[in-house]
């Protein structure tokens, strides 16, 4: 599931491909894909033909194009396995093509291909938050570690403040967005912390280092995650790119820990897993 650095290098080809560009036509062939717009398939259609995309955009894990008019953007969910993809006009079609974008210009068109469907598109309305405007869906969504508004202080102050275990209160959206299961157990490695400890006692110094790890980690995956482009391939996701990253727990099972060389240990965790070092992440005696 692609989390926050590749929604950004998504991001990223977006503007770079489609910014600026007036849509002539678009081509739902798959109705799921559209499921969030709630008018349906033709009038998502008919809404953008002749729309230009102004800008890509992104708040965590949420991607967005602005349109002109400055009161309207596409919504995109890339859910488990969705790409967005720029490919020549003619060019073979995916299998798992969704939705299709042909521009005014005649030039690359934008496809959305994917294969599970869980992601979509929609239209949506901007609304004021954080001061900027984002699409309604995204307005409760915190500002993640990577927005150069994210006050870090205003982060630690959020987290401390949830009554909940610290892993939980780091995937929690509306405390800091983009910080998905991999990063979380990633930043909680780094720093020496079990994500069982409860927020409440944490001390303050503690938060700031995790949320600093967090951001730390998102920001060297960004690095890596950005080299496998080219012009006509926006991104790929879900793919084996993804999980060369350089992890020190998260699917590590059984591997020496890479500081100390206890075996890395997996726990269930909502429905998925939570990799730890339990030498070096010791689990809080209550918990
Ligand atoms: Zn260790």
């Amino acid at each position: 599931m692609p989390e926050l650095p590749e929604v950004e290098v998504v991001r990223r080809g977006l503007h770079r491909h489609v910014a600026g560009r007036v849509v002539a036509e678009v081509e739902v062939r798959h109705p799921r894909a559209v499921r969030r717009h709630v008018p349906g398939a033709a009038d998502f259609a008919a809404r953008l033909a002749g729309r230009r995309f102004e800008a890509a955009r992104r708040r965590g894990k949420y991607l967005w194009l602005d349109l002109d008019g400055g009161a309207e953007a596409v919504i995109a969910h890339l859910g488990m396995s969705g790409q967005m993809l720029v490919r020549p006009v003619g060019a073979a079609e995916e299998t798992h093509l969704r939705v299709r974008f042909r521009f005014a210009d005649d030039g690359p068109e934008l496809r959305f291909v994917d294969q599970r469907t869980f992601g979509g598109m929609a239209v949506a309305e901007l609304v004021p938050s954080a001061g900027t405007l984002v699409p309604a869906p995204v307005a409760h969504i915190a500002l993640d570690p990577l927005d150069p508004a994210y006050d870090p202080e205003a982060a630690v102050v959020a987290l401390r403040r949830r009554r909940t275990e610290l892993k939980r209160a780091l995937l929690d959206q509306t405390v800091v967005s983009g910080i998905g299961n991999i990063y979380a157990d990633e930043a909680l490695w780094r720093v020496g912390l079990h994500g069982s400890r409860p927020t409440a006692s944490l001390p303050p110094a503690e938060a700031r280092a995790v949320l600093a790890a967090a951001t730390e980690v998102m920001t060297e995956a960004l690095g890596e995650g950005g080299t496998s482009f080219d012009a006509m391939y926006v991104n790929v996701n879900g793919e084996s790119g993804y999980f060369d990253r350089s992890l020190n727990v998260y699917g590590q099972e059984g591997r020496p820990c890479r500081r100390c060389g206890a075996p890395i240990r997996r726990d269930p965790f909502m429905n998925r897993s939570s990799f730890t070092c339990p030498s070096c992440q010791p689990r809080p005696r209550t918990a």
